[in-house]
């Protein structure tokens, strides 16, 4: 599907030092990331940076392509505290459920996505550690969402095109 960007929305498209999500149409957001076989200095301060460039847009994950980086690495924070998963995968999954989505990479538009209920996924953390992750609701939406960006898959891939809109979501602050 290709999103043409209403006149009015385009102020948010804009890539910068000031607004450093990569937005559609880049190419990095359809490459598929690559496995992070050793986790160096460099994958903490990219988790790093993408906190912070996460909490500025006030998104709740953000996947390393949506920073122009191709490597396994998702960073959520669905209740406040942010989690950083290093090379996720899902285990097991039931139930399904459609719930709004938007992108920090396609700012403004939003449509309803069906996803998994539940999902356990595992995961490294930033140490190293596999760790196992029992999710649901919110989180279990928002980490699918992510893991699908390490798989060049977007939202609009499988949002039901019907419930498709455009709302600014900062448009109150620019007053
Ligand atoms: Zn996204």
């Amino acid at each position: 599907m290709t999103i043409v960007v209403p006149d009015e929305f385009k102020h948010l498209y804009v890539f910068d030092d000031e607004h450093p999500v990569v937005k559609i149409p880049a190419e990095v957001l359809r490459q598929k990331a690559a496995p992070i076989e050793r986790i160096g200095k460099s994958h903490l301060a990219l988790a790093e940076n993408m906190q912070r460039v996460m909490r500025r847009a006030r998104g709740v994950g953000l996947a390393a392509p949506q920073v122009g980086v191709l490597e396994r690495l998702v960073v959520v924070a669905p209740e406040g505290r942010p989690i950083v998963m290093i090379n996720p995968e899902i285990v097991s999954a039931e139930g399904s459920v459609v719930g709004e989505e938007g992108c920090l990479s396609i700012p403004g538009l939003y449509g309803d996505v069906e996803r998994f209920e539940s999902i356990e996924v595992k995961a490294l953390d930033k140490r190293g550690r596999e760790t196992l992750y029992e999710l649901e609701g919110m989180a279990a939406r928002v980490v699918q969402h992510e893991i699908d960006h390490l798989d060049g898959v977007l939202f609009i891939d499988k949002v039901d095109v019907a419930t498709l809109h455009w709302f600014d979501p900062y448009a109150e602050d620019e007053d």
